[in-house]
């Protein structure tokens, strides 16, 4: 170590004026040695002063501080690393290379220790014990500890493994090689566990986020971001793009997940068989009358799936099975098909309707020696005639005395005639209402002025219509 100070030269002094005694010759010497010393000793003062001998402190290869002596020097590093250790809570290390080397400085340029702390902080990399997530052998983030790594991966994983009502997780794995290291990190470089969460899994530490605004499609979103509408749409799986809404937080960041959870599960889904309804007819029962001899109860069928996933993308869906779990049970109706041609104190529903309103100008049964076979009912030509019930038109056309005449087959061998009709409405084969205008009254056929001769027929007997109209 080379050190000048002032204390060492007035030693110096002392000591020379200590050797002077009383010898002459020995004075004249020790004037001339004097006053060499005394010119060395100004050249070294003035050296002194200007440039000195010091200590660089280098990280790496740089030059980061100067001391004025080595134990300055190595109480600096020291000292910030302990100031540092304590700071931080825990031990510090560096695997930086810290050199100090004995150097000629201008005393200008020395550096104040008090910039210690602050210039070794700069160049210094700390590390301290913390935890490497490393996927496929590429340290990927940097954490506290162990135990935060491991939770990480734990909650990387459970955030992409499907829950709910029927399904059954089979396999959560990672596509990719992950371990975790403990080892010494560096202390700037440690995330928390959301910043690390969004790096692994998105790409990025933070993730910014736009506001949709009045106008706005992912595609104009895209282009002023320096974006593609792809990316886009990856980064914001749960948005339809033909369905922005103002006020959607819209992700801008391209998808680059460093981990790649691939879930299978077993999906499991109960779908109703809905019931069907079937009709029995009831001879017994009125036209019309309907009743519900058994309600009708839907069944159910389990279909089975086998669903992978891609970090909660499906990629693949598998039918495994179906399972009718309860067939269902059909609604059985009975319906009335009995044509109730009772008379009008009946009152069911069966009754037929009078075809038209008017006076009975006569009567069924026998006239002289005549029989008639029908009623007669007066009415102007070109007056509605109505359907006395539901059915279908047997016959739409002339028929010799009758003139032009519709008839209708009700079922259970029921019919009605309408004669002497004026038009027809309706044509063979034709369906009819009740109460449907069928053809217009007329004096068509045998008949002496404009009236509707009616009949019901059973089974192809004619019986009187006044026993079944309304
Ligand atoms: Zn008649």
């Amino acid at each position: 170590m080379y050190t000048f100070s002032k204390d060492d030269l007035e030693i110096r002094k002392q000591r020379k004026s200590r050797l002077s005694g009383n010898n002459p010759l020995a004075k004249k010497k020790i004037m001339f040695a004097a006053g060499f010393l005394t010119l060395v000793l100004l050249a070294g003062i003035w050296i002194h002063i200007v440039n000195s001998i010091a200590y660089a402190v280098t990280v790496n290869g740089k030059q980061v501080l100067i001391c004025d002596n080595k134990e300055q020097a190595e109480q600096a590093v020291s000292k910030f690393l302990e100031t540092k250790s304590e700071e931080l809570g825990m031990a510090v290390t560096t695997e930086d290379r810290i050199e100090i080397k004995e150097i000629k400085v201008n005393k200008k340029d020395r550096i104040l220790t008090e910039d210690i702390g602050q210039l070794l902080e700069q160049e210094l990399n700390i590390l301290v014990p913390g935890a490497a997530f490393i996927v496929n052998g590429e340290e990927k983030a940097v954490l506290a500890d162990k135990k935060t790594a491991e939770n990480l991966l734990e909650r990387i994983k459970s955030h992409y493994t499907p829950v709910g009502k029927g399904i059954t997780v089979v396999k959560v794995q990672l596509k990719e090689n992950v371990e975790i290291a403990e080892k010494n990190v560096p202390v700037h470089k440690i995330l928390d566990e959301e910043q690390a969460f969004q790096l692994l899994t998105v790409g990025a530490e933070k993730i910014v986020t736009h506001t949709v605004e009045k106008g706005e499609s992912f595609w104009s979103i895209a282009k002023a971001n320096n974006m593609s509408v792809k990316d886009l749409e990856e980064a914001n799986p749960e948005y339809n793009p033909d369905k922005l809404q103002i006020g959607d937080e819209i992700k801008l960041v391209k998808m680059d997940p460093a981990i790649h959870v691939t879930t299978v599960a077993e999906l499991t889904e109960v779908k109703k068989i809905p019931y069907g309804v079937t009709v029995e007819n009831d001879s017994n029962m009125l036209r019309g009358k309907e009743k519900v001899k058994q309600s009708g109860k839907d069944g159910s069928k389990e279909f089975k799936y086998l669903v992978v996933k891609e970090n909660g993308k499906e990629v693949d869906k598998q039918f495994i099975s179906g399972t009718v779990l309860s067939e269902p049970v059909n609604k059985v109706v009975v319906r009335g098909t009995k044509l109730e041609l009772a008379s009008r104190d009946d009152g069911g529903s069966g009754s037929l309707r009078w075809p038209i309103r008017g006076s009975i100008t006569s009567r069924f049964g026998y006239r002289h020696r005549e029989f008639h076979t029908g009623l007669d009912i007066d009415g102007s030509t070109g007056d509605p005639v109505r359907a006395a019930e539901a059915g279908t038109v047997t016959y739409a056309g002339r028929d010799g005395n009758y003139g032009k005449i519709i008839r209708i087959n009700h079922g259970n061998g029921i019919q009605t005639w309408y004669a002497h009709l004026s038009s027809y409405n309706v044509s063979s084969g034709q369906k009819v209402e009740r109460g449907e205008i069928i053809g217009r009254v007329g004096s068509t056929g045998r008949s002496t002025g404009s009236h509707l001769h009616f009949e019901v027929r059973i089974n192809g007997n004619p019986v009187n219509p006044l026993k079944y109209l309304d």
